[in-house]
């Protein structure tokens, strides 16, 4: 015989032990899911279960997750994967519109289309479903974004791509196109870049008392100061990492004679200010800070 053919041989052998054990796999998951098996493994489920202890790709362990939650609902989607009808990879891709009612339709669709089809069938059916969004690294120091955008955005997009191309005198790509916008609108946005363009000004006690609203080079020092970022510091020594939902608090609150001065104010998350207004924990200086800087 020859040697191509017995290649050819072996790796369809291989194949269907391959699809046989994944359908097995399956069935044990599903068990191990219905006994409650897996707290007693330290998993929160069988993603938790199939990514960290049978070390399987995240894409799979995804597949697993999903197909036995659906089969609990559909018994027929997992009859199709036992039975050799539909691989796992077949299977997954009709979970999102599957249901009771109409599982003999969209098996036998997963039975017999390509997966480009099968693909398109499912988006139509099912026009909410947005992807989600994601960051995936590629190569060193290169990711790949994919992100669903409407109408409008891809207009605004392919009418940036004609700007930027004029402006760089070159074809500007789409990546050139998303790098721009996010730099010149981090710059225009960021507290921090706009804090590092303000001029400094002086930390003195000379803010009035009462309640005034805060001058805007007073909460450009803060930010500076504070690195656009919450200033808790918990028990274990760790600073909060939140950069969002930021408030400006008064270390001597106003009602007591504090006054709207840098040295006064400091970046708190609603979270840990209110937490701390609630009394339940202490705004501690974060890490490196003198208490002349606060
Ligand atoms: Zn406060
Ligand atoms: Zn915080």
């Amino acid at each position: 015989m020859n040697n191509f053919l017995e290649l050819d041989k072996k790796a369809k052998t291989l194949a269907i032990h391959y699809l046989r054990t994944e359908a097995e796999l399956l069935t044990v998951l599903i068990e191990m899911r219905q006994r409650r098996v897996f707290p007693q493994l330290n998993c929160s489920g069988i993603f938790d279960y199939c990514e960290r202890v049978l070390h399987l790709s995240k894409a799979q362990s995804f597949y697993f997750k999903s197909v036995a939650e659906a089969s609990e609902k559909v018994p027929e989607l997992k009859a199709a994967v036992t039975q050799g009808q539909l691989s796992l990879s077949q299977a997954r891709r009709i979970v999102p519109v599957l249901t009771a009612e109409n599982h003999q339709h969209w098996i036998e669709q997963a039975k017999t289309l390509s997966q480009t089809s099968l693909e398109k069938e499912v988006a139509a059916a099912n026009p909410n479903a947005r992807p989600k969004e994601k960051i995936k690294p590629v190569a060193r120091q290169i990711s790949e974004l994919k992100v669903p955008i409407d109408d409008e955005t891809e207009k605004n997009l392919l009418a940036l791509k004609d700007i930027l191309s004029q402006k760089f005198g070159r074809p500007a790509s789409l990546a050139d196109v998303v790098c721009f916008a996010a730099k010149t609108t981090r710059e225009k946005f960021d507290p921090m870049e706009k804090a590092k363009r303000a001029k400094s000004v002086s930390l003195g006690n000379t803010a009035e008392q009462g309640r005034h609203p805060i001058a805007a080079a007073i909460k450009h020092e803060v930010i500076r100061r504070d690195g656009n970022q919450c200033t808790y510091v918990g028990s274990d020594g760790v600073r909060c990492s939140q950069r969002r939902w930021l408030h400006l608090h008064h270390i001597k609150e106003v009602a007591k004679g504090g006054t709207n001065t840098a040295d006064n104010l400091r970046l708190a998350c609603f979270q840990h200010h209110q937490a701390h207004h609630d009394n339940r924990i202490a705004l501690n200086n974060p890490p490196g800070a003198t208490s002349e800087t606060y």
